[in-house]
């Protein structure tokens, strides 16, 4: 498995990373054994990043993560894990200095662990962003002074939370941004950001290639807030690829890989066969590249919802 630098972090990613919310049941559900051996497989096939959240399952994806790595037997410092704060199931968003300052401790004891590689600030959009800026980024700078978390990050959908919290942090507070759903076949909207975070020396983490499902054969879930036409388009996509003997999601999964300045892809996975799957789809576009023919016949199903997404968070003022 490639491995890429993760922006000024100093450490090498896998460019496949392992997506840990299906590990809280939010695709349906994983037993035990299954997502050990998923994790396991994802070790020995080379992926070396994997991240979480406290509000993937309302916490089973930390402990379940954490059960899994410690039963893999993983040497601590081949592993890059990321979790979050801010965001939680059954509270709903706290961004508060204490929240997040408490969140970090039951990751910690969730996971197993002693730290984290990276701490992200969930979902940033749900609460004002001069609150970010002004009370969690300098709590999430403490947490990192006290060793408990390497690196920081922020996520969130809507592209301009990140030039507004960037462009009023003091150089070097956000190390990372995770993004997604905004670079896949369906929506690249993210490769107009690349250079300022570039600029920013801000490494770049892109999630869902596969849209959260919809570039799947099963298709997304209930949940999935992706307008209808969005829906459909992308449903007319996989049944083209299907009728082709294709897989759309290996070709999502391709297209992502290509851009080298998105320093890994984190899809989620439940089983060793989608771990073996995705990974073989990453070989595979460093051998032969990707299928040129299918890609233009699905980027044409997709033209019409090309960059189409949904709303997310709260109105910022
Ligand atoms: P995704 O696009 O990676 O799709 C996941 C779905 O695709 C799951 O149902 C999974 O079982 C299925 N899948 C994966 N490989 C497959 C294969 N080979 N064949 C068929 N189906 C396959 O969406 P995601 O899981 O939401 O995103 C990936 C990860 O990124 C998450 O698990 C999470 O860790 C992270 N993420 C973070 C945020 C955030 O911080 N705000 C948002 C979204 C995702």
């Amino acid at each position: 498995m490639e491995l890429r630098e993760l922006g000024g972090t100093g450490l090498r990613v896998s460019a496949v990373g392992f997506g840990a919310s299906p590990l809280g049941n939010v695709f349906g559900d994983v037993p035990r054994d299954t997502a050990r051996a998923a994790v396991r497989r994802a070790l020995d096939l080379g992926i070396n990043f994997f991240d979480t959240s406290p509000y993937y399952g309302g916490t089973v994806s930390e402990s379940v993560l954490g059960d899994c790595l410690r039963h893999a037997a993983v040497p601590r410092d081949r592993v890059v894990v990321a979790t979050k704060c801010g965001r939680y199931k059954d509270e709903g968003f706290d961004f508060s200095a204490d929240r997040v300052t408490r969140s970090i401790d039951e990751s910690l004891a969730r996971l197993g662990l002693d730290y984290v590689d990276i701490l992200h600030a969930h979902d940033i959009e749900f609460t004002h962003l001069d609150q970010i800026v002004n009370e969690t980024i300098p709590a999430l700078q403490k947490i990192k002074e006290s060793g408990k978390a390497r690196f920081i990050g922020i996520t969130g959908l809507p592209l301009s939370i990140y030039p507004y919290v960037l462009d009023r942090v003091a150089p070097g507070s956000v190390d990372l941004i995770l993004s997604y759903c905004h670079y896949g076949i369906n929506d690249t909207s993210l490769v107009d950001l690349l250079p300022y975070l570039k600029s920013k020396g801000v490494g770049v983490i892109s999630a869902s290639p596969l849209s959260m499902g919809l570039l799947t054969d099963n298709g997304p879930p209930e949940w999935h807030p992706a307008p209808e036409q969005l829906k459909s388009a992308c449903r007319a996509a996989a049944d083209h690829c299907r009728k082709k003997g294709r897989s759309i999601t290996k070709l999502a999964m391709q297209y992502s890989l290509m851009n080298n300045e998105i320093s890994t892809i984190l899809v989620g996975m439940n089983s060793s066969e989608q771990v073996e799957e995705n990974v073989a789809a990453a070989l595979e576009l460093s051998t032969s590249g990707i299928d040129e023919e299918l890609l233009r016949e699905v980027e044409a199903i997709l033209e019409p919802v090309k960059n189409l997404t949904w709303p997310s968070g709260i109105q910022q003022v």
